[in-house]
């Protein structure tokens, strides 16, 4: 069994279409995937309309999260939650807020980008965000498109990462409450990528101590932002802390240089994942 927990399709800020994602998951000899878009689970019924037999697909999201820092800003956190029951009130609530935040960051970051003589036209932003909740790497390959940056990746290094005056922070949610919330609604909360260091500041394992009681189930320890000496210690510490250790390769389609199923999660996990799920079953045949 070869099991890859975390990719994005084109509902948000991948490439490929739900359909396309589940034919590079069965090229690459995946055995089951999990959809975790981000703030959305609009891909979940193309899933189960396109899904080919064979493939197990748990549906999932990834949830943009922050861990409060007194007297600094707030940590950016992402929280995978899969199996959850999308109509659970409260949750769907903040995906929605969640959302609603992203265009309106998105156009902010535009009109300043405009502002200071970088010509990116929202309208090409949004063609390409195609209706999905709209995000940087969308903004990236508007850049590029319009020979404003010459790769995706320099586009964020120049113009769109944390820290660059362009830069808007978007909503998101406590994370301690995006644990007790996916929770309420029956699904499985995993801490992703918790030490992708290049992305910014990282939380400490206090704070990760804090989501385990707070009902978190895991931690993605197995992720192509991950050192190997922070593997370990992610290891460890979920040893310690009685939380299961998850690999996914977080991919994104052509917007990524990261194949499907770089990294994998063994399958005593997944049934774990399973066992404790009330939202929504997995797709499988
Ligand atoms: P946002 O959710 O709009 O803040 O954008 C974050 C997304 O941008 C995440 O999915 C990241 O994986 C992606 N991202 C961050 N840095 C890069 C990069 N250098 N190249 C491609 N994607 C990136
Ligand atoms: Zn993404
Ligand atoms: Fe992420
Ligand atoms: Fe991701």
């Amino acid at each position: 069994m070869r099991i890859d927990l975390h990719t994005h399709s084109a509902r948000s800020d991948g490439t490929d279409t739900p359909a396309q994602l589940m034919a590079a998951a069965i090229a690459a000899g995946l055995d089951v995937i999990a959809l975790t878009d981000h703030d959305t689970t609009a891909g979940w019924s193309e899933v189960a309309a396109h899904r080919p037999s064979g493939l197990i697909v748990v549906p999932g999201v990834e949830l943009s999260c922050a861990s409060p820092v007194a007297g600094a800003h707030a940590i950016g956190v992402h929280l995978l939650g899969y199996l959850f029951d999308r109509e659970h009130p409260a949750f769907r609530a903040e995906r929605v807020r969640l959302r609603a935040s992203r265009f309106g960051r998105a156009e902010e970051m535009v009109r300043r980008m405009r502002a200071a003589g970088l010509p990116i036209e929202w309208e090409q932003v949004q063609e390409i965000a195609a209706g999905a909740p709209v995000g940087r790497p969308h903004m990236a390959l508007a850049l590029v498109r319009s020979g404003l940056a010459r790769t995706v990746d320099e586009a964020f290094s120049e113009h769109l990462n944390h820290g660059n005056p362009y830069y808007v922070r978007k909503a998101d949610v406590d994370v301690r409450d995006g644990v007790r919330l996916i929770r309420a609604a029956g699904g499985v909360p995993v801490l992703a990528h918790p030490l992708a260091r290049r992305r910014g500041r990282v939380v400490g394992d206090d704070v990760i101590a804090g989501l385990a009681t707070a009902g978190l189930f895991g931690l993605e320890v197995d992720h192509p932002d991950h050192l190997d000496e922070d593997r370990r210690h992610l290891r460890v510490l979920a040893h310690e802390l009685g939380l299961f250790c998850t690999g996914s390769s977080d991919y994104h389609g052509r917007n990524k240089p990261t194949p499907i199923g770089m990294c994998a999660t063994d399958p005593g996990v997944l049934d774990a994942i399973v066992g404790l799920a009330t939202g929504t079953p997995p797709y499988a045949d």
